[in-house]
C-alpha cells in the first residue's frame, strides 16, 4: 500500500507532512521518510517503525525549506530495510530528486536488470528506485519530459510524489489503481494519498488527481498535463474495502458510506436470523452496521480493538502477525453470552485470523456464529500494491466457501457477490479492478512476468 503526502510553498512544510504522514499511518507502517527543500537543496530523514517514532522534535528545524513530500512504507516489493524507506533520494544532472511512491511495478525486475547491465548501481532492492534509475538516464531536456519517459517505460501501479529543488510533482498512473487527491492550504498546494490528511491539517480538498495526469506545482502555481495514452480506469475496489480510512473520500466516494453500502448488499444476498451484528474492529465496523440496518438486527460491540497493535494484515512476518491477533482484539462477553452472533469482517485474506475470531467469539459464550464478509473471496494475488499473498496462501484460491466456513468453524459462512460489491459504489463498475476476486488483471502480463511474478503460483 503505502502513504504519501506532499505540500509545496509553506513555512511550516515538514511539520504538516509530518502531521499529514500520522494521518496515513494505516497504509503503512514499517518505515517513514520526510525530504525538504529550501530551494536549492534537499533534506532528508527516514526511519523504520511509526511515524510518531521516527521524527523528533529537532528533525523539523533540520527538515528545512518551505516544501516537503513525505512517505509511510508498507512493503510489497523489497524487504523490510531501512535502505528501502522512501522518498528515494538522488543528484544526478539536473540537480537533487526525491520520489515517493504508492503503488506496484509488475516490470520493476526486468527493468532493474536491464539498468544493471547498463551500469546502474542500486542502492534498495524496491520497485521504485527503477522509477528514479529511468529519470536520471533519460535524455530528455525537462524534469517533465524525462519523468513522462521513464514512466513510459514502466507498466503497474503509481501514485508518485517528486520534490526537485524548485518543484513538486504529483502523478497518477493512466489506469488511475491508486488514489491521489489535490487540497489547498492558505494557498498552499498539498497532494495525500487520502482526503483525510487534508482535514487534520485543516486543508481544502480541491480534487482527485486523474488517472494519466501529471500536476507540476512550482511558482507560477500549478499546470497540469496529460502525456499518457488514454487506458481503461482500474481503481482499486480494496482501498473501499479496507484499506481507506472511513473518513476519507476515495474515486469521489465516502469510504464510510460504502462500506456501509456492502454491508446492506450482504445483509441482503444472505441474512440470517440472529440476536445480534458484531463488527470486527475497525475496518469491518461500517459493513456491520450496514448490515445491521439491511437485516434489522441489532447491533453491538462484542469484540474491543486494541489500538495500540499494528494492523496484522501488513506486518510481513507470520510470527509477528499470528502474535498480533491475539493481542488486537478483545471479546465482550456480556454481548456475546448465549447469543445467536452474526461477526461481520471486510474480508478474508488467510483465514487465520478469522478462525482465532470465531473461536473467541464461541469461548466468550455465543450459541452460535454466523461470519459474514463484505467482500468477494479474494482468490488471485494482487500486482498493483496491495500485499496479498501468493494464491497458495489465499484461503479462498484452495477452497471453497462451505469448506472455509467449516474450516472457520462458523455455523454458517457467507460472502458479498462480486456484483453486490460493485452495486454499492455508484461510479459505473467498469471503472474498478476486481482483479483479486476474478482473476482478470487490468494489465496484461508477459509469460516471463507471469513466471516472475508467481501469478499461477498455486
Ligand atoms: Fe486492488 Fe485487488 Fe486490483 Fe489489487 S488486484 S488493485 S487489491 S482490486
Amino acid at each position: 500500500m503505502c502513504g504519501i503526502f506532499g505540500i509545496y510553498n509553506h513555512n511550516e512544510a515538514a511539520t504538516l507532512v509530518y502531521l499529514g504522514l500520522h494521518g496515513l499511518q494505516h497504509r503503512g507502517q514499517e518505515g517513514s521518510g520526510i525530504v525538504s527543500s529550501d530551494g536549492s537543496k534537499l533534506y532528508s530523514k527516514k526511519g523504520m517503525g511509526l511515524v510518531s517514532e521516527i521524527f523528533k522534535d529537532d528533525n523539523f528545524s533540520r527538515l528545512k525549506g518551505i516544501s516537503a513530500i513525505g512517505h509511510n512504507r508498507y512493503s510489497t516489493y523489497g524487504e523490510s530495510i531501512i535502505e528501502n524507506v522512501q522518498p528515494v533520494v538522488v543528484n544526478f544532472a539536473m540537480g537533487s530528486l526525491a520520489l515517493a511512491h504508492n503503488g506496484n511495478l509488475v516490470n520493476a525486475s526486468f527493468l532493474r536488470s536491464e539498468l544493471e547491465v547498463h551500469g546502474s548501481i542500486f542502492q534498495s532492492t524496491i520497485d521504485s528506485e527503477v522509477i528514479v534509475h529511468l529519470i536520471a538516464l533519460s535524455r530528455e531536456r525537462t524534469i517533465l519530459d524525462r519523468i513522462t519517459d521513464a514512466l513510459r517505460k514502466v507498466k503497474g501501479a503509481y501514485s508518485l510524489l517528486i520534490l526537485t529543488e524548485k518543484e513538486m510533482i504529483g502523478v497518477r498512473d493512466a489506469y488511475g489503481f491508486r488514489p491521489l487527491s489535490l487540497g489547498e492550504l492558505n494557498g498552499s498546494f498539498v497532494l495525500s494519498s487520502e482526503t483525510s490528511s487534508f482535514e487534520l491539517i485543516g486543508a481544502r480538498f480541491i480534487r482527485d488527481i486523474l488517472p494519466g495526469e501529471i500536476v507540476v506545482i512550482n511558482n507560477n502555481g500549478l499546470t497540469s498535463y496529460m502525456p499518457f495514452d488514454k487506458a481503461n480506469e482500474a481503481f482499486c475496489i480494496f482501498e473501499h474495502i479496507y484499506f481507506a480510512r472511513p473518513d476519507s473520500c476515495i474515486y469521489g466516494e465516502s469510504v464510510n458510506i460504502i462500506r456501509k453500502n456492502m454491508g446492506r448488499e450482504l445483509a441482503r444476498e444472505s441474512a440470517i436470523d440472529a440476536d445480534i451484528v458484531i463488527p470486527v474492529p475497525d475496518s469491518g465496523t461500517p459493513a456491520a452496521m450496514g448490515f445491521a440496518e439491511g437485516s434489522g438486527v441489532a447491533f453491538d460491540n462484542g469484540l474491543i480493538r486494541s489500538h495500540y497493535v499494528g494492523r496484522t494484515f501488513i506486518v510481513p512476518r507470520q510470527s509477528v502477525r499470528d502474535f498480533g491477533v491475539r493481542l488486537k482484539l478483545n471479546p465482550v462477553k456480556e454481548v456475546l453470552k448465549g447469543k445467536r452472533v452474526v461477526v461481520v469482517d471486510d474480508s478474508i485474506v488467510r483465514g487465520t485470523t478469522s478462525k482465532k475470531i470465531v473461536t473467541m467469539i464461541r469461548e466468550a459464550g455465543a450459541s452460535e456464529v454466523h461470519v459474514r464478509i463484505a467482500s468477494p473471496p479474494v482468490k488471485y494475488s494482487c500486482f498493483y500494491g496491495i500485499d496479498t499473498p501468493t494464491r497458495r496462501e489465499l484461503v479462498a484460491s484452495r477452497m471453497g466457501v462451505e469448506d472455509i466456513g467449516r474450516q472457520l468453524t462458523a455455523d454458517t459462512l457467507a460472502y458479498l457477490s462480486i456484483e453486490g460489491m460493485l452495486k454499492a459504489v455508484s461510479t459505473s463498475p467498469d471503472k474498478f479492478c476486481v482483479a483479486c476476486f476474478d482473476g482478470k488483471y487490468p494489465i496484461p502480463f508477459s509469460e516471463d512476468e507471469i513466471n516472475q511474478l508467481g501469478l499461477f503460483d498455486v
